[in-house]
Formats: C-alpha cells, sequence, structure tokens
C-alpha cells in the first residue's frame, strides 16, 4: 500500500481485516496525507476546514470524536487519522519516511517494489503479490500559461504554495480559479491584502455551508435518500439560493453558464459576503500579462503584485509506467477508479472527486479491494471472473445523470451515492451469500 493518507490507510486496515499481510509506505515522517499539514506534499493552508460534514466524510467505521465540530479543522482531521491509525494497529505495518520510487512487474501478475529511506538514503526491493497506490491527487500543481506571463514583474504562486495569509497580507492580489481553495483563498485575501480580484472562467453556484439551519451537505443528501429526481433537486436548490444568498448577478458575479451539479460543488458562505463588501472585485479570465499589470478578456485591466494560481492539481504516479493505468491523454481511467485493466493486481484508491465527504468511500473503496485480493488468495479463479467483467466497465461513469463540464476538474468526479451503490453490488458479487 503505497501512501499513508486516508485512502493509504483505510486500505491498509481493510487488507489486514481481511486477514491478509500487507505493509504500507509512507514518503513522509508522519501520516495523514493531505491533512499532515507540515508534509511536503499537502495543501491545506492554516485556515483549511473541512467543506463537508462530519457524519458525511467520516470512515463509517470510526466516528469523528462529538466535541468536532460540523467542519472540523485540518488539525482536528490529523488528529483523527492518527487515532484511526493507533485504533485499527496500523503503525506495526507502516513504514514512515519510506518512499516507493519504482513499481515493476514481474511474472505471474506479481510486482517489484523498491522503496528508499529518506533519512538514510537506503533502497531495497520487496516482491508483493499485489500493489495498492494511495499516493493522492491533489499535490502536483497544474499551472495555466498566458500571454505575458514569463515576464509579469509580480510574484506568481501556486495554492501548493498557499500556506497562510502572510502570502497575501497588505498586496494586491490576483486569484485566480473558483474551485473551493481559489474561493477560500479570494476569501482570505479579502480579509488581509489590500486588494483582491478573483478572476474565473465562469459563474458559479456558490453554496452555503448551512442553509435552513443544517449543514447544506445534509440537506442535499437528505433528497437524494428521498429519490426526489435530479430536475426537481436542480430547481430546490436554485430556490434555495435565491433565498439564502439572492441573485449572484445583482453582486457583481456572473450567471453560471450550466445547470446545477454539471460543476464539482463550490461551498463557501464568505465570497459572495465580501464581494458585497467590495473586497473581492470579481473578473473574467486572465487574457495576458504585461509588466505588473493583469488584463481580462472582458477589457478591464488591474496592477497586482502576487498571483496565486489556485488552478488544481494533476494526478502523477512518478514511481509507475504510467500506461499501466490506461491513460487517456494525460489521466487514468480506471473500472470504478480502481481497477486497470492492464493488471489484476495493480489497483488505485482515491482517484475520486466526489460531491461529498470522501473517507465513507475511502472506507468502501478499501473493503472491495481487500475483498477482492483475499479472493485470489482462496478461489483465483472466481476472481479472475469478478476482474474479467471489471475490466469491461472501464467506460462506465457515475455522474448521478448529470453531464459534467469539460475539464480536468472533472476527470475523476463521482457522483457519491450512485458510486457507493456500485460497490455495494461489487461486494456482494464477491462476497458467498452467508458471509454476506
Ligand atoms: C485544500 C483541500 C481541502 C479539501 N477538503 C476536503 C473536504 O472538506 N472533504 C473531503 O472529503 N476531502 C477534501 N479534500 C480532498 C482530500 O484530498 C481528501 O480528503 C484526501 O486527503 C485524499 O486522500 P488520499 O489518501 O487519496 O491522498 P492524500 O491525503 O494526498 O495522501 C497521499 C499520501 O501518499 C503519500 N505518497 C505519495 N507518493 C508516495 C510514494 N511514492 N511513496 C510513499 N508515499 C507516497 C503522500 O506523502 C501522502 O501522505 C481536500 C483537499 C484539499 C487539497
Amino acid at each position: 500500500m503505497i501512501g499513508a493518507g486516508p485512502h493509504g490507510l483505510s486500505a491498509l486496515k481493510a487488507l489486514l481485516q481481511a486477514g491478509l499481510d500487507a505493509d504500507g509506505f509512507e514518503r513522509d515522517s508522519d501520516l495523514g496525507g493531505n491533512w499532515n499539514f507540515h508534509a511536503e506534499n499537502s495543501r491545506v493552508y492554516e485556515s483549511t476546514h473541512l467543506i463537508s460534514t462530519k457524519p458525511f466524510t467520516q470512515f463509517p467505521d470510526f466516528p469523528m470524536p462529538d466535541a468536532y465540530p460540523d467542519y472540523p479543522s485540518h488539525w482536528q482531521v490529523h488528529r483523527y487519522f492518527r487515532s484511526y491509525a493507533e485504533h485499527f494497529g496500523l503503525l506495526d505495518h507502516l513504514s514512515l519516511n519510506t518512499e516507493v520510487i519504482e513499481v515493476a512487474a514481474v511474472e505471474n501478475d506479481r510486482w517489484d517494489v523498491t522503496v528508499r529511506d529518506r533519512s538514510t538514503g537506503d533502497e531495497r526491493t520487496m516482491q508483493y503479490a499485489g500493489v495498492i497506490i494511495a499516493n493522492g491527487h491533489n499535490w502536483w500543481p497544474k499551472i495555466p500559461q498566458y500571454p505575458g506571463q514569463e515576464s509579469f514583474t509580480g510574484e506568481i504562486l501556486h495554492s501548493a504554495n498557499y500556506k497562510s495569509a502572510d502570502a497575501v497580507r497588505g498586496k494586491r492580489v490576483l486569484v485566480v480559479g473558483a474551485g473551493n481553495t481559489g474561493c477560500d483563498v479570494a476569501v482570505e485575501s479579502a480579509q488581509n491584502a489590500k486588494e483582491t480580484y478573483h478572476s474565473t472562467r465562469r459563474g458559479y453556484y456558490y453554496n452555503p455551508k448551512y442553509a435552513f439551519g443544517r449543514p447544506s451537505d445534509q440537506t442535499a443528501d437528505l433528497m437524494l435518500a428521498m429519490r426526489i429526481p435530479l430536475a426537481v433537486r436542480r430547481v430546490m436548490f436554485k430556490a434555495t439560493l435565491r433565498l439564502t444568498v439572492g441573485d449572484f448577478t445583482k453582486f457583481g458575479l456572473r450567471k453560471p453558464d450550466h445547470a446545477f451539479f454539471e460543476t464539482h460543488p463550490i461551498v463557501n458562505q464568505q465570497l459572495v459576503y465580501y464581494v458585497g463588501h467590495g473586497d473581492i472585485a470579481p473578473r473574467p479570465d486572465v487574457e495576458r500579462f504585461d509588466g505588473d499589470t493583469v488584463h481580462f478578456t472582458d477589457g478591464t485591466s488591474a496592477q497586482v503584485d502576487t498571483v496565486v494560481f489556485c488552478t488544481g492539481y494533476l494526478a502523477k504516479f512518478p514511481f509507475l509506467d504510467e500506461s499501466l493505468l490506461n491513460l487517456e491523454g494525460d489521466h487514468p481511467v480506471l473500472a470504478r477508479q480502481i481497477f486497470t485493466p492492464a493488471s489484476p493486481t495493480l489497483t488505485v484508491s482515491g482517484l475520486i472527486q466526489p460531491d461529498s465527504g470522501q473517507w465513507t468511500i475511502a472506507h468502501w473503496q478499501g473493503v472491495l479491494i481487500a475483498t477482492y485480493a483475499a479472493l485470489r488468495a482462496e478461489d483465483p479463479a472466481a476472481a479472475q471472473r469478478f476482474y474479467d467483467a471489471m475490466a469491461g466497465e472501464v467506460d462506465v461513469r457515475f455522474t448521478g445523470g448529470t453531464e459534467y463540464k469539460d475539464s480536468t476538474r472533472h476527470y475523476y468526479e463521482i457522483a457519491h451515492q450512485e458510486y457507493l451503490q456500485a460497490l455495494e453490488a461489487d461486494l456482494a458479487a464477491l462476497t458467498p451469500v452467508p458471509a454476506r
């Protein structure tokens, strides 16, 4: 198991619970992945709190403490992962400070895995019957290129290197991108910078964290549980936004050019507030840079000291021949976002971007992979039948009936309820009836 973020930890736990022998490797000196603030590849900033709530994010077999708020901080999340690892006895199976540098296929669908101790530089190679990759997909910055960018006289940052408001304090700032990080950084800039411009490709739905006294993801899931059709949910969501926030265009924000659920949800209650206060100036796409000036596609321009590109991340697997992950252009296409048609013993956990909290799904991905791995040991023919059927489903996506906007941001987007139902059916197919 490669990586000790939430996906790696839950996969390791599931393997051990299935009675399999497993080793986990983590390149950092601590577990927690993205939520380990001090790790080189952590992308949380000082003010990060979950945007999904506790009950819709946590591992189903290990609830977060009652004392945690609806939207815990990254510090609380990190403590939660540590107690999860301790509770399930994972630390004895985990080598920290140990980077996987090569995963190479050998005969009989086995794998030679080479790791490097990051303190001593010592390398060793071990052979495994299966590999689970859980190295995360939010660490390799995707940096756009605009004309004149190389000669821009200010500072250019990517959110990958944004750790606190110190980066923007007292400056004239342009934030590019309206993912959840882009909106958080724009808000933080509004509170600390001299001027803040927020450039977005299109208008979006900025969902509040609370609506009608409830966290909004809980309202959304209630509607799903009541089997309210997509078209009706769209109308209800739009009406809720109208009632709680109002018409975005009256704040100077653009009208969304797409239907609800066609882009990854943005959850930010403060962005519209700061736009309303004049502390964030919304702008369309950047056209070009010229000296210290940025020109926008609507003909306006602004002089800025710092640009923060909150333009997302790309998945990278530097230790592997990436063609093994069934690449389509620059990204893997996997059945259930887990199984590659290239090998029955190479799986990925975490290559998902759900419209909800993630670790409930991490749990069930781990259980599915472990159940499948255990079946390979007990009944290889049955496991192969499952894998062959799975490999045929490589193009099946879980969109909840919607069509996501064409963007790298939606490569791994899944509608969580539909996806979990598919995993449930897979588990039923893998598990003999009495054991279910
Ligand atoms: C700012 C931000 C806010 C977010 N907010 C939410 C939220 O509110 N709710 C939510 O559910 N999700 C949120 N996410 C998504 C978040 O990425 C997931 O919750 C989760 O951290 C993904 O877990 P993971 O285990 O797949 O990857 P990661 O957490 O990235 O962990 C991957 C681990 O693999 C290790 N690793 C990588 N390569 C190697 C190697 N070669 N050898 C050994 N180890 C390696 C890394 O060091 C890392 O520890 C947010 C993401 C970001 C960036």
